[in-house]
């Protein structure tokens, strides 16, 4: 499924687990529906573990995702080795976010490692009243 963009609720929420995780890394896998990413799944135990996040996330056995999400202490918002060793593995859609993790501190690749554009589209959810963020 070509993936379209990504839902703005979404992106908040990546952006907020990111920053309140810090210096710790955040990572999960990203879901789509009809192409757009509206969910993240985040590994369990990512919070307690000192253990690279990216690297567990390596180690899931048969995962099938979108792509995957997670955060850098730092600004620098490269992959490194065992990134892209990641985003070739499962999904074309792979999102790093870097500090501060404002609205602009996050940078989407391909499973390649290349940067992707992917548009933040806002969705209706039901009956939800969301603060904004931004
Ligand atoms: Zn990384």
């Amino acid at each position: 499924m070509e993936i379209k963009g990504i839902a703005r609720e979404t992106l908040h929420f990546i952006l907020e687990a990111s920053r309140s995780m810090a210096p710790l890394e955040f990572a999960g896998l990203l879901q789509e529906k009809d192409g757009v990413i509206t969910e993240v799944l985040i590994l369990p135990g990512t919070e307690s573990s000192n253990k690279s996040a990216i690297l567990r996330l390596y180690m899931l056995p048969n995962i099938k995702a979108a792509g995957s999400v997670h955060s850098h202490p730092g600004p620098n918002r490269s992959p490194s080795k065992a990134d892209r060793r990641l985003f070739s593995k499962t999904g074309d859609c792979h999102i790093i976010a870097g500090f501060p993790y404002d609205k602009k501190s996050w940078t989407c690749y391909d499973r390649t490692g290349k940067v992707r554009k992917l548009p933040i589209l806002d969705l209706e959810f039901e009956e939800e009243e969301e603060e904004e963020f931004f």
